[in-house]
């Protein structure tokens, strides 16, 4: 079968990858070359299977509640009264409940699970570097009583067999000796030594290369227009390069997946753009990275060791498509990042980076097929994309074959 997949992000490549596998011809089309023009450039790197937790909940509720009053460094709400933004933020808030939850987040689990399994697959299959760290994750308090309100969410996964270990400073500092100048930031933490990290735009740009060697194609400066159907047929893909046509289309397209199905299909995608930023810092000579990756919990700062480079990544903005950062946006990243790592890197040649989390409101992907026969959607992935991305990867080669995925994908229909 002919299939074109829209958006080369990690999750139009692994797709492909997976496509490529099953025998089928495969072309990639994106605006910008594969692993650069979207959040799989510049995330935090972590493979978090041990924080598969959804965003919605009780306490989010309070937390978006209070950013309409207050300024906070880490969650940034810019209220707009455009309906993607209502829409969304009117389902977020109908996932606020105990309930969904801890539903959404064992699905989430289930996810991250199966796409780690497939995520080793990949590598032992293709072999190739990407700064990969399968030490473990290191997920940090500051307080005791933060990582005692966070008890239900360790409880909870490690009821489905997630390995977490609940670790005092001590341990910490055995795990992480490079924090001991840092020891007065931390009172313990949860370590999940089964989660992994690594660089998802190298991963991106391997694994694209692996495919061209399969047969696959990869089109870069293509940037798509329209998706034109006749009754429930997707027929044709406009672009500024002239037409595509495929027996089947994956729509990949990230943060930006809702604009284009919206404007030619009339689908109204539940992703909104919560963007972050991040920072990466040159590692050389003399400098002492965190030997693993992990997550300072109350500054929800994402940190991972990328080889010759460490990344630092936080901030949840909701402000619609703007793409632009100034330096006082990374204000706060930096200082913490200073704080906890002080000897990381070179923080004087760091390269500074903003992108688009594709959220959904339940925090899983979205899958399968909606109105078109030949539309398959693998988009909406939100913060935890590359983590989830080998996974919805095989699950969407999985449908297009016609098979049943070897996980349910309850919750992840289009929506
Ligand atoms: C700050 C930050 C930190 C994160 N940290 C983590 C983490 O630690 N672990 C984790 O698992 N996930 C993390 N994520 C989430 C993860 O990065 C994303 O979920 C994932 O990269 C999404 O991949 P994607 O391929 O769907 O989208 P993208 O990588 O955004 O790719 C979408 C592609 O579509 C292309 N495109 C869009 N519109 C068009 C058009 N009209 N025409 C042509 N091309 C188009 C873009 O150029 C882009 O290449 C983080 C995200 C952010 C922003």
């Amino acid at each position: 079968m002919e299939i074109l997949i829209l958006g080369g992000g990690v999750v139009g490549v692994t797709t492909a990858y997976q496509l490529l596998k099953d025998g089928h011809q495969v072309k990639v089309i994106d605006r910008q070359a594969p692993g650069i023009g979207g959040a799989s450039y510049g995330n935090a790197g972590l493979i978090a299977t041990g924080h598969s937790i959804a965003w919605g909940s009780p306490k989010a509720l309070k937390i978006w509640f209070n950013s309409f009053f207050q300024e906070d460094p880490v969650f940034r709400m810019k209220f707009q009264t455009d309906s993607q933004f209502i829409g969304w933020g009117l389902k977020f808030l109908a996932q606020c409940t105990e309930y969904k939850a801890k539903r959404n987040s064992l699905a989430k689990h289930r996810i991250c699970v199966y796409s780690q399994k497939k995520l080793q697959e990949v590598v032992a299959e293709t072999k190739f570097k990407y700064a990969q760290n399968t030490n473990g994750l290191l997920y940090l308090y500051r307080n005791q009583q933060a990582m005692a309100a966070n008890n239900s969410h360790i409880r909870l996964l490690q009821e489905v067999g997630q390995a977490l270990e609940i670790v005092d400073k001590e341990r910490v500092l055995e795990i992480i000796p490079e924090m001991r100048d840092s020891a007065d930031q931390i009172a313990g933490g949860v370590f999940s030594a089964t989660d992994e990290s690594g660089d998802s735009r190298i991963f991106t740009e391997q694994l694209m290369e692996v495919c061209r060697k399969m047969g696959g194609t990869f089109e870069s400066g293509v940037s798509i227009e329209r998706i034109e159907a006749s009754g429930t047929t997707i027929k044709r893909v406009v672009t500024n390069c002239g037409t595509y046509s495929a027996d089947s289309y994956v729509l990949s397209l990230g943060a930006w997946s809702p604009l284009l199905v919206s404007a030619s299909l009339g689908v109204r995608l539940s992703v909104y753009p919560v963007k972050g930023y991040s920072i990466t810092i040159p590692v050389e000579k003399g400098h002492t990275p965190p030997r693993i990756g992990g997550l300072h919990e109350e500054d929800l700062l994402g940190f991972a060791p990328m080889g010759d480079h460490f990344r630092v990544s936080s901030i949840s903005e909701f402000n619609g498509y703007d793409a632009g950062h100034t330096p006082e946006d990374f204000e706060h990243i930096l200082s913490t990042a200073k704080k906890l790592f002080p000897n990381a890197g070179n923080y004087e040649k760091a390269e500074y980076w903003s992108g688009f989390r594709p959220m959904t409101p339940e925090g899983t992907p979205i899958l399968g097929k909606g109105l078109h026969s030949n539309l398959f959607y693998n988009t909406g992935h939100g913060h935890l994309g590359w983590t989830m991305s080998c996974g919805t990867a095989r699950i969407t080669a999985d449908l297009i074959a016609g098979k049943s995925p070897e996980i349910s994908t309850a919750l992840m229909g289009v929506r």
